[in-house]
């Protein structure tokens, strides 16, 4: 019970009816629901809450009320889980991979203190990260060493940054690529102090191009794999292996930027470099991320000779873009897992997809059309993933993703489309829910929250 603030309410004013801070703070109710919450977070809900009230929005009465309702509504975290039913699997606006659950246990496990960088047989200090090294280097038995930093761009700028100095990173033309957001890798390359050297046309590079362009300024010859886009027609690039030649001759290291994060060729997607192959082609450093086709957390991967790699870890720059002990988890456990759902998703049988699709239209009265997922910005720029999905009313899309489970679906003009390729099948049921409660919002709209 809250206590009337002490003295009578000579004036009548009902302000002098809001309940104290203090008297709403220990309240057993407020207490219970605050549980993930810090003191100066609920307070504020409480202030609002006050405000409100002064200014005649709610009656003083009615203060207890909008702060156990905003208290109910406020998650320690603002960040929502979604189902992604837009077909695209590495989609960077909801997060990218999403982990397997090796490598959500294993976030877990490593969420308090843990043995990231200490030998517990010894006492002694280890080296960081061995076991998400020793996993990739098992995976990808070209490279002699591993390194992990925050991401992939992370991986670009030490790479470039400890190899070309001030000096000259040479090009292709054809490879200058914005990857998103307005952010440019030639930018990146060149916010250190390194000048690009470009090389050859944007559509066709030459090995001459390159061999011209080698000199006592090339701090290293870059290439990096167009993971977003498509250069076709008349058009021709250098592979790694004949690169390799002239680069060895000049004593320049060869440096790949793979992007995608594939550590061995993935059937499903021929066209896709991975780091074993380009390795063993002649690179002697491959970049990668640890988000995309690899299917783990946001990382960014460096595998090679051990001489750059233990190069690139002595670099001022390799400590600003230290992996942390979370990410190290995740990537080891994603790495000695079973598929993570980034290639289940990519694998999916398209019968199976086609069966799960009709039942989806029947339980929700939609459409089975045909619908081609995506790789998405992670890799496999243009290739189709031939698959289905169910039409159903464009005004559902708002409605599924603000509801109780958010559900994101490709909106059309005439219709909002729900794919099942990245939904595991076990949510089939939860997307089925979550049409019939849009549905019956959008029938009876709910009610503006009092403001
Ligand atoms: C995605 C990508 C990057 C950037 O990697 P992040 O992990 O997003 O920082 C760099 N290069 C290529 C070729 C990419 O595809």
């Amino acid at each position: 019970m809250i206590q009337e603030p002490e003295g009578q309410d000579a004036t009548g004013d009902p302000r002098r009816r809001i309940p104290r801070t203090d008297d709403l703070l220990a309240h057993p109710q407020v207490a219970r629901a605050s549980g993930t919450l810090s003191d100066r977070v609920v307070r504020d809900l409480v202030h609002a809450a006050q405000d409100r009230a002064r200014a005649g929005e709610i009656s003083p009465e009615q203060v207890l009320d909008e702060v156990l309702t905003a208290l109910g509504e406020r998650c320690a975290s603002s960040l929502r889980p979604v189902l992604n039913a837009t077909g695209v699997i590495v989609h960077t606006n909801l997060g990218r991979a999403p982990l397997s659950t090796a490598a959500r246990a294993a976030l877990q496990d490593a969420a308090g203190c843990t043995d990231v960088e200490f030998d517990l047989a010894t006492g002694a200090r280890a080296r960081r990260g061995a076991g998400a090294r020793a996993a990739l280097l098992a995976a990808c038995p070209a490279a002699e060493d591993a390194l992990v930093v925050t991401n992939g761009a992370a991986a670009l700028v030490l790479a470039t940054t400890a190899l070309a100095g001030t000096g000259e990173v040479v090009l292709g033309r054809g490879e200058m690529i914005e990857i998103g957001a307005g952010f440019r890798l030639p930018d990146l390359i060149t916010s250190t102090g390194a000048v690009l050297h470009e090389v050859g046309t944007t559509n066709r590079t030459h090995l001459a191009d390159y061999e011209q362009a080698l000199g006592p300024n090339t701090g290293c010859v870059l290439r990096i794999h167009t993971s977003n886009y498509r250069i076709i027609g008349f058009t021709s690039e250098v592979p790694l292996a004949q690169l390799a030649g002239p680069c060895r001759t000049a004593g320049i290291p060869l440096v790949a930027d793979l992007g995608s994060g594939l550590l061995a060729p993935e059937p499903r997607l021929p066209a896709e470099p991975d780091a074993d192959t380009a390795l063993r082609a002649g690179a002697d450093l491959v970049l990668a991320s640890g988000d995309k086709l690899l299917g783990g957390p946001q990382a960014g991967i460096l595998l090679g000779s051990s001489e750059l790699i233990s190069r690139l870890a002595r670099h001022p720059l390799a400590r600003a873009v230290r992996a942390d002990k979370l990410t190290l988890a995740a990537l080891e456990a994603t790495v000695t897992g079973p598929a993570p759902p980034v290639l289940t998703a990519l694998r999916l049988d398209a019968e199976e997809l086609r069966e799960r699709t009709v039942r989806l239209a029947e339980r929700t009265g939609g459409r089975l059309v045909e619908h081609d997922g995506r790789v998405g910005g992670g890799g496999g720029a243009e290739v189709p993933l031939p698959g289905w999905a169910v039409a159903l009313e464009p005004e559902l899309a708002g409605e599924l993703r603000t509801g109780e489970h958010a559900v994101v679906a490709t909106v059309r003009e005439d219709a909002c489309l729900l794919d099942l390729r990245c939904i595991s099948e076990e949510e089939d049921d939860t997307v089925i829910a979550a049409v019939e409660a849009a549905r019956a919002h959008v029938a009876s709209p709910r009610p503006e929250p009092p403001r």
